[in-house]
């Protein structure tokens, strides 16, 4: 339940002063969400992007031009409108000189009151040179000496939307702020003490009234106080679900090497001592009474599928089975294609099962696991389904992550009584965006690629240029080369321009005959699956298809990558496309085809495709080409959206609020010592509800 002293926060907006209905639904359309609509706490968190600063003041000759000022001056004359489309115009003037106050379709009358004739008047707004005259156009406040005394010169300003004004936001924030209840302290006073960080309430106010630019940066005390309460409310509510899990009836399962020892001998090669360094780590997490949670982070190519496989091996030898989780059905099969030969030397009894199997064969898998004659299951999220259940499984593998939710992983290591826990993912997440996105996990990272791989050689095309990358194509077809030709969608519409993978398809048929596949989303999945069949074998030379092709397909004979509208693709799945060649001994290349004229960010993300190869900086510059806005909202990514913390910048919080929620849970699992109900607080205001709930009492 969350505590009374927060509710005036999770009220509508609209129940603030001053927010009518109209005002409300841009507010909603602003800070609101599909289920609920915008509430005073989204009021509160919004924080302005910059100031006008309006505390330049000069007499009227001496004021700087071509900026905000702030003058006083008489008001000397009014100046009405020749005909009905020119401006109606007031001139004030000091002892130095004048300025005329420039109105567009202004309602006279009103002009005329606020600059009565002989008065004095305060006007802010930007001062031009306008054929050799001051003016200022619409003055963004014109007050009398009284009005003045109280107005604010500094001035927030806040990303706004359509049909919602910068001064009704404004007063709907400042009506918000004031509905702002006294919270208990519930960071550690001396870490705050010593950096000289306000009180949650407190930073709230000083970015919100920010006295000069400065204030409203990212990195001032108070932006900095309220980015770590977000991070440590996020960290806390991960450290408490994983503390969760660990603690409930952790098994040890202590590996013999007896059976990955002749998987290993199996193997067509020796395993990258980044490999070797992953076992090991996984396989003394398996041997501890602690529940592993661990994640295997290895760019494309790295070869995660093997350290999968032995670590199956492992929890067989424990006694145990493993589960390995797909997120497609290709990949599952693809997968079991790869792994049931070496499984079967090594004596271990393998199976797949995906929604489209037989349901007699269907029956059959789920009565070998029931009973245990299988001792390694490979699927999709079918798997863990209600209707499979496991004799004793050990281990889940889940390959690929970034497309399950995270309440999916923890959901299905519910399966096995003690199951330990391997994430594999390809997604090469800077270190920073770890913590955030998969919680305080141990991490394996493969960071060397096998030996024997070369470097791919990355070219961009504008789509002009499209009969010479069919012409080239065809050579290295000739040449005995297998082609990946990836297209952003599956049927043209006529609302854009985007070229559609089946008529690519049509076009590239005119070329190779039956040489070419195709495969998208929408196809039959035995069409789709005898596409990709056809293409693994060699049967065909180029396979045309969507971006199901994206995630984890293995060919390692393919050596060409072509990606049209390369434009519109993200700097991380370009990566993830080019990462499907280069596996093998061939030289490879990767054509990227776009369509002109770039824009600043795609032109970036171009060329960084074309300077390297490491998907570790490439998913740093994509931090920084997406740029704030958009790492804000990065809700397309499946990563967490924070309203307060800048993860660019505040990188450095999230390690120390990790570091502090592990400790603190550490201490005190419950949250039952005297920071406790603070920190429950905290909890709930950042709407970590069902953390909260995990605590006895919460
Ligand atoms: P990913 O990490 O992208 O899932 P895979 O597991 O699909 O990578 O491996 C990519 C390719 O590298 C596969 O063809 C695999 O057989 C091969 N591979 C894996 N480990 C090694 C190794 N140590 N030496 C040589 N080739 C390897
Ligand atoms: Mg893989």
């Amino acid at each position: 339940m969350r505590p009374e002293l927060l509710n005036p926060l999770f009220v509508e907006a609209t129940k603030l002063r001053g927010v009518g209905p109209k005002v409300a639904a841009a507010l909603d359309r602003l800070l609101g969400a599909p289920s609920r609509p915008a509430r005073v706490l989204d009021l509160v968190l919004h924080l302005p992007i910059s100031v006008v600063d309006r505390s330049t003041r000069a007499k009227i000759r001496e004021a700087p031009r071509d900026q905000v000022v702030t003058l006083e001056g008489r008001v000397r004359e009014h100046l009405a409108p020749a005909n009905v489309k020119a401006p109606f115009k007031a001139v004030i003037e000091d002892e130095t000189g004048d300025c005329t106050l420039v109105f567009f379709r202004s309602n006279a009358a009103w002009v005329e009151k606020a600059l009565p004739i002989g008065a004095t008047r305060f006007v802010s707004g930007r001062l031009e040179l306008w054929d050799g005259r001051l003016q200022m156009v619409h003055p963004d406040r014109v007050v009398d000496a009284e009005a003045f005394a109280t107005m604010p010169l500094v001035e927030p300003v806040y990303p706004l939307t359509e049909g919602l004004f910068p001064r009704v936001l404004g007063k709907a924030v400042e009506t918000a702020l004031e509905r702002l209840p006294d919270l208990p302290e519930w960071q550690d006073p001396n870490r705050f003490v010593l950096r000289g960080w306000p009180g949650f309430a407190e930073a709230l106010k000083a970015v919100h009234h920010p006295k000069k630019a400065g204030d409203v940066g990212a990195e001032t005390p108070a932006r900095q106080r309220l980015a770590y309460d977000e991070l440590l409310a996020s960290q806390l509510a991960l450290a408490l679900v994983r503390n969760r899990q660990v603690v409930d009836d952790g098994v040890p399962h202590v590996p013999t090497g007896a059976i990955s020892a002749k998987v290993e001998a199996a193997l067509p090669f020796r395993l990258t001592g980044g490999q070797r360094k992953a076992l090991d780590e996984i396989r003394a997490d398996m041997a501890s009474p602690r529940r592993m949670l661990r994640l295997l982070q290895g760019d494309v190519g790295s070869g995660k599928t093997v350290v999968a496989l032995l670590a199956a091996a492992s929890a067989v030898e424990a006694g145990t089975q493993a589960a390995l989780m797909a997120p497609t059905e290709i990949l599952a099969r693809q997968h079991h294609a790869r792994i049931a030969p070496l499984a079967e030397a090594a004596g271990l009894r393998v199976a797949v099962l995906t929604g489209r199997d037989k349901a007699s064969e269907r029956a059959a898998t789920q009565r070998g696991l029931e009973d245990g004659t299988i001792d390694l299951v490979i699927g999709t999220h079918a798997l863990f389904s209600e209707t499979v259940a496991f004799k004793d499984l050990g281990l889940v593998i889940v390959d690929e992550q970034h497309r399950f939710g995270v309440a999916q992983r923890l959901t299905l290591a519910e399966k096995g009584r003690a199951a330990e826990l391997l994430v594999m993912t390809a997604t090469p997440i800077p270190r920073t965006l770890v913590l955030t996105v998969f919680g305080d996990m141990d991490v394996s990272i493969l960071a060397e690629k096998p030996a024997g791989r070369q470097p791919i050689v990355t070219l961009a095309k504008p789509a002009d240029a499209m009969e010479e990358v069919v012409a080239a194509v065809g050579r290295a077809v000739a040449g005995g080369a297998r082609v990946y030709w990836v297209c952003p969608l599956v049927t043209e519409s006529e609302h854009t321009d985007l070229v559609a993978a089946e008529d690519r398809f049509r076009a590239l048929e005119a070329y190779f005959g039956d040489r070419v596949r195709l495969m998208h989303g929408q196809m039959k999945a035995a069409e789709r699956d005898a596409a990709m069949a056809d293409f693994a074998s060699g049967r065909a030379s180029v396979l045309v298809a969507t971006t199901v092709i994206e995630v984890g397909v293995d060919v390692p004979e393919a050596s060409v990558m072509v990606i049209e509208h390369a434009e519109r693709f993200g700097l991380a799945q370009l990566h993830q496309l080019r990462g499907r060649v280069g596996r093998g001994a061939a030289k490879s290349f990767c054509l990227l085809v776009y369509k002109g004229p770039l824009g600043k960010t795609s032109e970036g993300r171009i060329e960084m495709m074309k300077q390297t190869e490491d998907g570790f900086l490439i998913a740093e510059a994509d931090l920084r080409l997406r740029g704030e806005g958009e790492l804000i909202g990065t809700k397309q990514s499946g990563l967490p959206d924070f309203k307060l913390a800048l993860l660019d910048v505040h990188g450095k919080l999230l390690e120390e609020a990790r570091r502090e929620a592990a400790g603190l849970v550490a201490d005190d699992p419950n949250l039952s010592g005297p920071r406790g109900p603070a920190l429950r607080m905290l909890l709930h205001l950042f709407e970590r509800d069902a953390a909260a709930r995990l605590l006895q009492g919460g």
